[in-house]
C-alpha cells in the first residue's frame, strides 16, 4: 500500500520510554528509518560510525554548518550534534518515513526550519511532532529511580530537565502519555497510521 511518507519529530523526558517506544515502531513500521545524528565527540564502548552515530571531525562538522548541510545543530559539553537534511529528504523521496528522536530546543529548531520551508516541501507536507508525557512527575521519579542507571543527584537533575521539558509540550501537534507501554504504542500506532492514510 503506498503511503504518505511522514517526517516524523519525536521528544520526551528522558525516563518516559521514547525509545522503547521507537524501537517497537520500527520493528513493525519498515518504512520508517531513524535519524541518525552527526557528532564531533568520540565514540564510546560499543557505538559504531553510522549506525549509533556520524562521528565527524571538528573541522568537517564545521564545513557542514557552513554548507547549511543541517537541518539544526547545537553544542553541547565543547561536541557538535546535528542532523543532516540530506538523508531526510532522500528517505521521504523514497517513499518512505523518517524519525527523528530529538529535545525539546532541537525539535524547536527543526520546527522554526521546516516552517520556512516553501509548501509542496516533502519535509513540510510529511511533518509531524509528537511530545511523550509521563503519566505524573511521582511516576517518572518512580520509573527513573527503578531504571537503575542514574544516581540520585542525576535523577534529581532529570527531574527538573523534565519539567522544563512538559511545560514546552503545548508547542507539539500532537501529546501521547505513556501510562501503560501497550496503550502509549497504540496511540502511536494509530496516529501514524491516520497520518499516513495507511487505514
Ligand atoms: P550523547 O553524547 O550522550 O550521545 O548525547 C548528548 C546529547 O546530545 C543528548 O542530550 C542528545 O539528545 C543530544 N543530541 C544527540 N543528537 C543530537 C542532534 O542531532 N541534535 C541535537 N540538537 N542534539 C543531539
Amino acid at each position: 500500500m503506498k503511503t504518505k511518507p511522514l517526517f516524523i519529530v519525536m521528544s520526551a523526558p528522558s525516563g518516559c520510554g521514547k525509545s522503547t517506544l521507537i524501537d517497537m515502531l520500527l520493528q513493525e513500521y519498515h518504512d520508517i528509518v531513524y535519524s541518525i545524528s552527526c557528532t564531533t565527540r568520540a565514540p564510546r564502548g560499543e557505538e559504531e560510525d553510522g549506525l549509533d552515530y556520524h562521528f565527524k571531525t571538528k573541522e568537517r562538522f564545521e564545513e557542514l554548518i557552513r554548507e547549511n548541510a543541517f537541518i539544526e545543530y547545537a553544542k553541547v559539553h565543547d561536541n557538535y550534534y546535528g542532523t543532516l537534511k540530506a538523508p531526510i529528504e532522500e528517505v521521504l523521496a523514497e517513499g518512505n518515513s523518517m524519525i527523528l528522536d530529538i529535545d525539546v530546543q532541537g525539535a524547536a529548531k527543526v520546527r522554526d526550519y521546516v516552517r520556512a520551508l516553501p509548501n509542496n516541501d516533502p519535509l513540510k507536507i510529511g511533518y509531524v511532532d509528537i511530545f511523550l508525557l509521563p503519566p505524573d512527575m511521582e511516576e517518572l521519579r518512580r520509573r527513573l529511580v527503578n531504571r537503575g542507571t542514574d544516581a540520585p543527584d542525576v535523577i534529581e537533575r532529570r527531574l527538573a530537565n523534565a519539567e522544563g521539558e512538559i511545560a514546552r509540550a503545548d508547542e507539539y501537534m500532537f501529546k501521547v502519555t505513556n501510562d501503560d507501554l501497550g496503550h502509549a504504542y497504540k496511540r502511536l500506532c494509530d496516529l501514524i497510521d491516520a497520518l499516513s492514510g495507511r487505514m
